[in-house]
């Protein structure tokens, strides 16, 4: 697969058969009147599918089915080992279209096929891994009690859950929601973002071919009015998105106005990467600060979008990101040599170049600032850096979303730590320093649900909850905290005389 070409992926784009219907109780389904919108690729702009524009009628239905399923207990009322079978049947099948859904992914999201084959496609498959493996080696407690009394606290599956996911990426930050949610025997309803949701369509089918029974797992791809319809919903238990702090917010407004459902919420960012005089080793810290904002175009929640640097070294530190920096070059995200793909759609595209044209008032423009060309179409911009940014200007405090670093000099550890921490977000941070009391320190201070010393953007394994402090959201995905999210902790007290 490693030898794969650009004619090899083009070639098979060329011969795959998309499927563009939702996923309701076990069986594709056109939406009512046959209503669907246009697919199309960040690469060049056309169009992959049509995709059923799902709205209140199909939404009622699968909430409906999801009820059905977990009423009658199809899927929850499964030994935790057969649960577990079934969903290491799926991870496994995953793993084996691991080309046509990178491909999918590709195609749909503009993202490079060497990072939806390495990261995107087989993280999804090994999300599914972890919490089926988990699920049959947990147990709830017998808490201390009267003499005459037994009392079992367990978590129970909470019933409906919708998940409402982005773009950035689609099947992973799907799979970080249905996966502890199925794995503990919930029914999921999954929305994933009309830009792009066609892994989530596919890997339903995968679903349904590894066991997991009608109704249990239901993708609806639709527009944000089909989220917020799931998010309105009175029979929808739990709603888990992420997505944006705007729509996060409405979200919880939606939940209030209904059923009062349980909301989760995994929102945006605007992480700082602190690197103080003593880092211990620059070339490294550079390249990871290039990773930080420039992987995944800087489409990312935990971008490293704030580097602070100490003035001392400021200097010297910016010729090696300059030089890091290099390594990411828009291209043709089916290259298996491109390093950064296309941005996502016309809208965001102009949203980065309008803060780019800001920053140009704002600071001094170190690199790039351009959109580049590259010769399939789409949109893309130029890793851009701005130096000498100050931490109140809107570059520096708001989410872009998009490859545009802001450098913030300081003179000392507090004004590092003050200035990393005045955001109003929360979701992580990172420190670079050689010094064992500092990185403690420092940490301690810093109020992100992550923070990364001497790194950044490690911990692919599922064993860290990862989320926000502040307006990052609330609740963690991954580790077996995630499955707090979709449970309901029961005290059963047994009177024994
Ligand atoms: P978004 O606009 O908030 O959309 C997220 C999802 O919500 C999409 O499925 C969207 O549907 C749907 N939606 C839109 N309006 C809605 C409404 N009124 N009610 C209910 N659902 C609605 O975010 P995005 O642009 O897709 O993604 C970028 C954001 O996600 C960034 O802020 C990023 O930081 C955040 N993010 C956070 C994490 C994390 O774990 N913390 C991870 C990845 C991304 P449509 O797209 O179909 O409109
Ligand atoms: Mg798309």
């Amino acid at each position: 697969m490693n030898d794969m070409t650009l004619t090899d992926w083009q070639a098979k784009a060329a011969a795959l058969s998309i499927e563009g219907r939702a996923f309701v109780d076990g069986v594709y389904r056109d939406a009512s009147g046959s209503r669907t919108f246009d697919c199309k690729s960040p690469i060049d702009g056309r169009v992959l599918a049509r995709v059923a524009d799902c709205g209140e009628a199909e939404v009622d239905f699968a909430v409906e089915a999801a009820r059905r399923a977990f009423d009658e207990r199809t899927w929850c009322g499964l030994d935790p080992r057969r649960r577990k079978a079934i969903l290491l049947r799926w991870a496994a099948s995953i793993r084996a279209h691991l080309d046509e859904l990178a491909l999918l992914e590709t195609l749909d999201a503009g993202k490079p096929i060497g990072d939806t084959t390495t990261v995107d496609v087989p993280g999804a498959a090994y999300c599914v891994e972890w919490f089926a493996e988990a699920i049959d080696k947990i147990g709830g407690e017998v808490a201390p009690a009267d003499q005459h009394l037994v009392g079992l606290v367990t978590r129970e599956p909470i019933g409906v859950v919708a998940a409402v996911v982005p773009w950035n990426f689609p099947i992973l930050m799907a799979a970080w929601k249905f996966a502890p949610a199925l794995a503990v025997g919930n029914s999921v309803v999954l929305k994933p973002s009309e830009k792009s949701p066609l892994t989530a369509i596919r890997i339903a089918q995968l679903a349904h071919e590894a066991g997991i029974p009608a109704g249990v797992f239901n993708v609806l791809p639709g527009g944000g009015e089909a989220g917020k319809l799931l998010a309105l919903h009175r029979d929808v238990d739990c709603i888990a998105f992420t997505g944006s702090t705007k729509v996060g917010k409405l979200i919880m407004q939606y939940a209030g106005q209904s059923n009062l459902k349980r909301v989760w919420l995994e929102l945006g960012g605007k992480s700082p990467n602190i690197v103080l005089a003593d880092c211990p080793d620059l070339d490294r810290a550079a390249k990871a600060a290039a990773g930080a904002i420039f992987y995944n175009m800087g489409e990312m929640c935990t971008a490293g979008s704030r580097l602070l640097v100490a003035r001392g070294i400021k200097e010297a530190f910016l010729d090696k990101l300059v030089r890091a920096a290099a390594g990411y070059r828009p291209g043709n995200p089916l290259d298996p040599r491109t390093s950064m793909g296309a941005i996502i759609d016309r809208a965001q595209f102009d949203r980065v170049l309008s803060y780019i044209e800001d920053g140009r008032k704002e600071a001094s423009l170190l690199l790039g600032g351009e959109a580049a060309s590259v010769v399939s179409g789409g949109l893309y911009v130029e890793p851009t850096i701005f130096d000498e940014v100050r931490h109140d200007a809107g570059i520096a405090r708001e989410e872009i979303f998009g490859p545009v670093l802001s450098v913030i000099a300081f003179d000392t550890v507090d004004e590092a730590v003050r200035i990393a921490n005045d955001t109003e977000y929360g979701l992580a941070a990172a420190v670079w320093t050689s010094d064992l009391t500092t990185a403690h320190e420092v940490s301690r201070r810093l109020r992100a649900g992550t923070v990364w010393v001497n790194c950044y953007d490690e911990g692919g394994d599922m064993n860290f909850p990862f989320g926000g402090y502040r307006q990052s959201g609330n609740g963690r995905d991954k580790s077996l905290h995630a499955l707090e999210k979709y449970t309901e902790l029961k005290s059963t007290l047994l009177r024994l005389r």
